[in-house]
């Protein structure tokens, strides 16, 4: 009979003066079978990002260059207001981008409060990539950006300024909620797995806001043993409860990244002593190439693709 110990990956034991602590052996079922490659990706522009991701892995691509290519298509896409190129500006009409990219190796990057900037999940790559770093906000990341090529660009458009002004009319001292936070998980024929997530954040949110976006842990975590994890809405609530890495555990812990997914919203809806209305939704990926997804309230959508498959799919919710 095979041992049983064959059928785990061991990761680490911790043992400390008698006092043995939980270990990180994963179980792996040898029989399942795994569905790759796969992209997921939040809303339905997460349907344009996973072509491109496809596209990038038949190429030849990781599943880091794949989720970098696919996130790029929604900053380029000045019809997108919630991402990159037009995306909605803070209170003084300037547009101030998130992005976090993490590989099948645990490295990651991210870029916080960067602007004049169209690719930051490029720049968060590089960071990754290139510093000893995991962050660089602000006015460094684009200094930095600036000596990686990048160039500076005008991200806000004639449509965003548009509504920028309308709401400063309106005398709001109130960001809105703008979602549509592109979050991509991909799992390579390789097994291996990349998350990416890139946004403009709020709407007219307070100069120096920073969201979850560029926070590992809370908009993105990838374990190449288990699975991975992003977020969309709030950012806020999505800081306050780490739900990519939560989500990530829970898998670890056995839960299908479905029952994981709910588990997280489930947490988020538990803290909001206030009852507060806003968004928080995931999607998840394990290594078995199974998907979850659940938001707080309706209306969160995402996208699954395949070899020769794309579909945008409702995403159940805990409020109804
Ligand atoms: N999570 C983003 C932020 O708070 C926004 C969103 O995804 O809706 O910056």
């Amino acid at each position: 009979m095979k041992s049983s110990r064959r059928n785990f990956i061991k990761t680490g034991v911790i043992v400390s003066a008698g006092l043995a602590l939980p270990s990180c052996e994963v179980k792996v079922d040898e029989k399942k079978v795994v569905k790759k490659p796969l992209v997921v990706s939040t809303w339905n522009h997460g349907l344009k990002a996973n072509e491109v991701a496809i596209e990038t892995l038949q190429n030849g691509g990781s599943a880091l260059d794949a989720v970098e290519a696919g996130v790029r298509t929604a900053e380029d896409d000045p019809e997108t207001n919630s991402v990159g190129y037009g995306g909605l500006p803070d209170a003084n009409g300037d547009v101030t981008l998130d992005a976090s990219i993490m590989d099948h190796l645990g490295n990651a990057g991210s870029v916080a409060y960067i602007k004049n900037i169209k690719n930051p999940i490029s720049v968060a790559r590089k960071v990754m990539e290139e510093t000893p770093h995991v962050m660089l906000a602000g006015d460094g990341a684009k200094q930095f950006a600036l000596k990686n090529g990048f160039k500076v660009e005008n991200l806000l458009t004639e449509n965003s300024r548009k509504s920028w002004e309308i709401w400063k009319k309106s005398n709001s001292n109130s960001p809105e909620e703008n979602h549509d936070t592109i979050g991509q998980i991909c799992l390579d024929e390789e097994g291996n797995l990349s998350g990416a997530v890139t946004t403009s954040g709020l709407a007219y949110k307070i100069p120096g806001r920073v969201g979850d976006s560029p926070i590992i842990g809370a908009a993105l975590f990838v374990d190449n043993e288990i699975g991975a994890a992003c977020a969309t809405g709030m950012g806020e609530w999505m800081m306050k409860t780490l739900g990519s890495f939560l989500i990530v555990e829970k898998m670890r812990e056995g839960f299908s990244p479905q029952e994981a997914c709910e588990f997280a919203v489930s947490r988020v809806k538990s803290k909001n002593y206030n009852n507060e209305y806003f968004q928080a939704a995931y999607i998840a990926v394990n290594k078995y190439g199974e998907v979850g997804s659940y938001s707080l309230q309706p209306g969160f959508e995402y996208a699954v693709a395949g070899k020769n498959t794309n579909e945008l799919i409702k995403s159940r919710s805990l409020n109804k």
